[in-house]
């Protein structure tokens, strides 16, 4: 799910003064976050016409619908993927990992880390990090905080994890919007580099609504298409950044 500050952090990233929000990270208007919570990232190599769609809280039964529009398009995606949820339904995230898509860790609970301690922290992401490879037999990369909450904790767990933090350029809302303020919200703000950021879960909910979602991905992806848009993954978007 994502941070309520999304849009005014977007606004202020896009206006490039250094800012800070109240998910309580800081970031400059390169997209860069300063490392005192590790290293991410929040958009991709400029000049390029590339972009990234990411999906956070998955899997869900919704997962295989978004990943036959993806299909369709031969279109890879990021997805972003809770322990507890591999858990239940490793097969979802076998899904995944069998098509072009990259798979990152969203930790195991979907906690709010604010205030957490650094061995609850890190214990986590490594039950997720452990779900994921042992359902997918890949080990993530990359890590995005739930509700883009990061806290003291995070940059040694990520040192130990081998983990780069993903934030968002463009975040979809698509917890509350209908399917059509998702796609004019999505196109409306997608530019070279973008990472966009929407939900194929719902926390650790098993069987989450998410009509919505699916919905806007059925529009936004041949949309971004025809606007000469190429779709990546969030490693292959940022790979000179990282
Ligand atoms: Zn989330």
């Amino acid at each position: 799910m994502g941070c309520r500050a999304g849009r005014n952090r977007l606004n202020e990233v896009g206006r490039g003064r250094l800012t800070s929000n109240q998910c309580g990270y800081w970031r400059n208007g390169l997209g860069s976050a300063r490392p005192v919570f590790g290293a991410s990232v929040s958009r991709g190599r400029p000049g390029r016409r590339a972009v990234a769609l990411t999906f956070d809280d998955g899997p869900s039964p919704a997962t295989l619908d978004i990943l036959k529009i993806l299909a369709e398009h031969k279109a890879p995606a990021t997805f972003f993927q809770c322990g507890q949820n591999v858990l239940r339904a490793p097969e979802l995230s076998q899904a995944v990992a069998a098509g072009l898509h990259e798979i990152g860790n969203h930790s195991h609970t979907h906690p709010n880390f604010a205030l957490e301690s650094a061995d609850r922290i890190f214990t986590e992401f490594q039950r997720a990090q452990d779900a994921i490879a042992r359902a997918t037999l890949k080990t993530p990369v990359l890590l995005r905080a739930p509700y883009g909450v990061r806290w003291f904790g995070f940059r040694q767990m990520q040192q130990r994890l081998n983990l780069t933090g993903v934030m968002w350029t463009v975040i979809g809302r698509d917890w509350k919007l209908s399917a059509n303020a998702i796609t004019d919200r999505v196109l409306a703000n997608t530019q070279d580099g973008a990472i966009i950021c929407l939900h194929d879960g719902r926390g650790i909910t098993e069987n989450p609504d998410r009509r919505a979602t699916v919905e806007a991905v059925r529009r936004i992806v041949p949309a971004l298409l025809e606007k000469g848009y190429h779709l990546e993954t969030v490693s292959q978007l940022t790979a000179a950044r990282r």
